[in-house]
């Protein structure tokens, strides 16, 4: 199998470190053409995994690739996702240094196949004790349920995931997982009330109404029709070829009572879904300006459901109670009005549901037992850069995102890189690179970044909308030489660019940004008659998810821009104290097909990715690095000066070795503790002979 591998790895070469014309995107999409060509789908720039999605089963992941990649050092194997898994646990291991793995890039590009690769060789690969298989079935079975109801199908990825997700993963000093923790990103809740044609809802909606049984369904007052439901009805396709809604849902049962799902719990869970399609299917008409409920047996549907009183459920979707100085004065809504504010509560219940999911899952992975020494693996699977021709609040949310984890990868290689050879003291060319940190900043700054003026915009009481909010921005960072809009642009640019837009320029790209609905999904309101009504509920989920003192307290809760902000402030820390890997995929076409590789889509990813920047800086300098100690006894062997007999310091003995190895003296660099080398070529080179011997 071994060679079979090596042969089949002869079209292109395995690690852009070895390109000859590595400043040339045409060679590099090239190469990553003629490997895609021959289905090897991963090609390495150093220790960066870069994976393009074959959209086919290649048979690539069995067991016994398991087993060939396990235990045998990085650069001796073709490229695979289980190299990264295989070392950066090996490491953590050995090392007792936690890891983490960063997935990125567009939707549809492969990155939550490659983490539930990684979770699968990890499960396979580490430590097996019966007291653990529990343990790593509980990871496993996380998947399935987190996806029914976090993914759904869009135009383009039939599983997308509707949200962001970071897992760690904490193992013993054997290396036997101990249990987990998941903290999730932004999900995606407008998708509960809307979703565009072609699309569909998240598909726990789909596995309910087909798989339950009939039983079941009869409890919940539900057809098993999806077409009968407004939330799953929209995007004109209910149904999606290869998924089969109906065996998901016995998946996504069993796997419920693996994480410790109660009876009980289980049926809270299905009973809020189902009241959320029900929620969906209540009409109003209007009379006078004043909305009426037209149909009545959903929400009696909902409040029996849920168990709480019809006529306070009916009030609270129909008007809307004002406190103004200590009195109250209730108004009624219009049609519109009630449509938005039902469309609301749905998003909240399923908001909310979505996260006391997670909690539950956490509750069940957690490692109670305190004692002996841990370390953990992150893997994060998040949302890469989106440009759309309609970009709104929720791409500037995942650009922000994006922008982050950017500075976050040139702090820890970039600047890492640059700063070892420094400590080494290596003579080295410094690199220029963009440093992206002036967007961040333009984005989060307190006060003067973009998140601190629409925040303000939505406290402001009386006149603030949209268009106010831009102005604001006009005044507060028009000056940035990032930050562009229709009034701060010459005359040839203001053709570009309309008055309900500004321009924001990404480190990936420029983007624009249609401030409608900004203020409006940043404040996230809820209306409180309808929090009221949920508290006085019986369901186990709505209860507890919206709690009595939520509608006492004095203290507005942030904003949606402002909870991201902290959250990925949080999850910068947790990633900045562990050593990093980074997995970039990739997506062949837009079309989900297999065997057909544009350029021009790979071209504007290779740039969002930054990989040609990646690729010049591993180049300039020496991809491969190993302390003197490791490195002399894993090669002593082939060098009389060093075998068998050896006494001197581990760095006169590196000497030794490479200057009889004929090393050239650009192929390396002698650091103060480590050996460098520039391309893993020579390396290959040795290993072969090392094989022969
Ligand atoms: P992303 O999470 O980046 O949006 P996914 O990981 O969900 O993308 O991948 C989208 C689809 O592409 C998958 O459902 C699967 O059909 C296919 N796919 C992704 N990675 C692979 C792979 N390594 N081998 C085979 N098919 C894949
Ligand atoms: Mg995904």
């Amino acid at each position: 199998m071994e060679n079979a591998l090596h042969a089949r790895d002869r079209a292109g070469v395995q690690d852009f470190v070895l390109l000859e014309d590595y400043r040339n995107e045409e060679s590099f999409i090239g190469n990553l053409r003629k490997r895609f060509k021959e289905n090897h789908i991963y090609t390495y720039i150093g220790s960066v995994l870069v994976s393009v999605n074959p959209y086919k089963d290649l048979g690539i992941y069995k067991k016994e690739f398991v087993e060939h990649y396990r235990n045998v050092n990085f650069y001796e194997l073709p490229p695979h996702v289980f190299a990264i898994a295989d070392t950066a646990y090996r490491l953590m291991r050995e090392e007792c240094c936690d890891q983490c793995i960063l997935i990125s890039g567009e939707s549809g590009a492969g990155k939550t196949e490659a983490s539930k690769k990684i979770l699968h060789y990890l499960a396979a690969a580490s430590y097996h004790a019966k007291q653990v298989e529990h343990v790593k079935d509980k990871l496993l079975k996380s998947n399935p349920v987190l996806e029914a109801f976090g993914n759904a199908k869009t135009n383009r990825n039939d599983n997308s995931s509707r949200f962001g997700k970071y897992m760690d993963i904490e193992f013993s000093f054997l290396g036997a997982p101990l249990g987990g923790h998941i903290l999730n990103y932004l999900l995606e809740k407008s998708r509960v009330v809307h979703q565009n044609p072609g699309e569909r809802n998240f598909h726990i909606f789909y596995q309910l109404v087909m798989g339950a049984d009939d039983e079941l369904l009869q409890k919940l007052f539900l057809r098993r029709e999806p077409e009968l439901y407004y939330y799953m009805n929209q995007g004109g396709s209910t149904r999606v070829n290869g998924i089969d809604d109906a065996a998901q849902f016995q998946v996504v049962k069993s796997a419920l009572t693996v994480i410790d799902f109660t009876e009980e719990e289980e049926e809270a869970l299905f009973t809020t879904v189902a009241s959320v399609l029900h929620l969906g299917n209540v009409g109003f008409t209007e009379n006078n300006g004043q909305a009426i409920i037209a149909q009545e047996k959903s929400v009696s549907s909902v409040c029996k459901l849920l168990g709480c009183p019809e006529d306070m459920l009916k009030d609270a979707l129909t008007h809307r109670t004002i406190e103004a100085r200590g009195d109250s004065v209730v108004s009624p809504l219009n049609r519109d009005q009630a449509i938005y504010a039902r469309d609301a509560l749905s998003k909240a219940v399923y908001e909310r549901q979505f996260k006391w999911l997670v909690k539950k899952l956490n509750d069940s992975l957690e490692n109670k037992d305190e004692s002996g020494r841990k370390t953990l693996m992150g893997l994060l699977d998040i949302y890469g850069f989106e440009i759309f021709k309609n970009n709104s609040f929720e791409q500037f949310c995942i650009n922000y995102c994006n922008e982050k984890l950017q500075q976050l990868f040139i702090q820890l290689t970039l600047k890492s890189e640059q700063e070892e050879y420094k400590r080494e003291g290596i003579e080295w060319e410094t690199i220029e690179y963009f440093n992206n940190k002036i967007i961040c900043d333009l984005i989060e700054e307190q006060h003067k970044g973009v998140i601190s003026v629409l925040d303000e915009e939505c406290l402001r009481p009386g006149d603030a909308t949209d268009l106010t909010f831009l102005d604001k921005l006009e005044t507060t960072v028009g000056s940035h030489p990032h930050f562009l809009s229709h009034k701060l642009a010459d005359n040839k640019t203001k053709k570009t660019l309309s008055r309900e837009e500004f321009r924001l320029k990404h480190y990936a790209g420029d983007v624009t940004y249609k401030v409608e609905g900004f203020l409006d999904k940043n404040n996230d309101l809820l209306y409180r008659d309808l929090k009221r009504t949920m508290t006085k509920t019986s369901n186990l989920i709505t209860k507890s998810t919206f709690p009595e003192d939520e509608l006492t307290s004095k203290k507005r809760p942030d904003t949606a821009a402002t909870q991201f902000k902290k959250s990925l402030s949080q999850l910068m820390q947790i990633l900045m104290s562990k050593e990093p890997w980074y997995i970039r995929c990739i997506k062949p076409n837009d079309n989900k097909q297999s065997a057909v590789f544009d350029d021009t889509i790979v071209g504007h990813q290779v740039k969002y990715l930054g990989l040609m920047e990646n690729l010049r800086v591993r180049r300039a300098g020496f991809a491969y690095r190993r302390p003197y100690e490791v490195f002399l006894k894993r090669y002593k062997c082939l060098c009389p000066g060093t075998w068998p007999n050896y006494q001197g310091s581990a760095k006169d003995g590196v000497e030794k070795l490479v200057n009889h190895l004929g090393y050239r003296p650009d192929d390396y660099r002698m650091g103060k503790t480590k050996l460098f080398i520039r391309l893993p070529r020579t390396l290959f080179k040795t290993e072969d002979d090392f094989q022969h011997k």
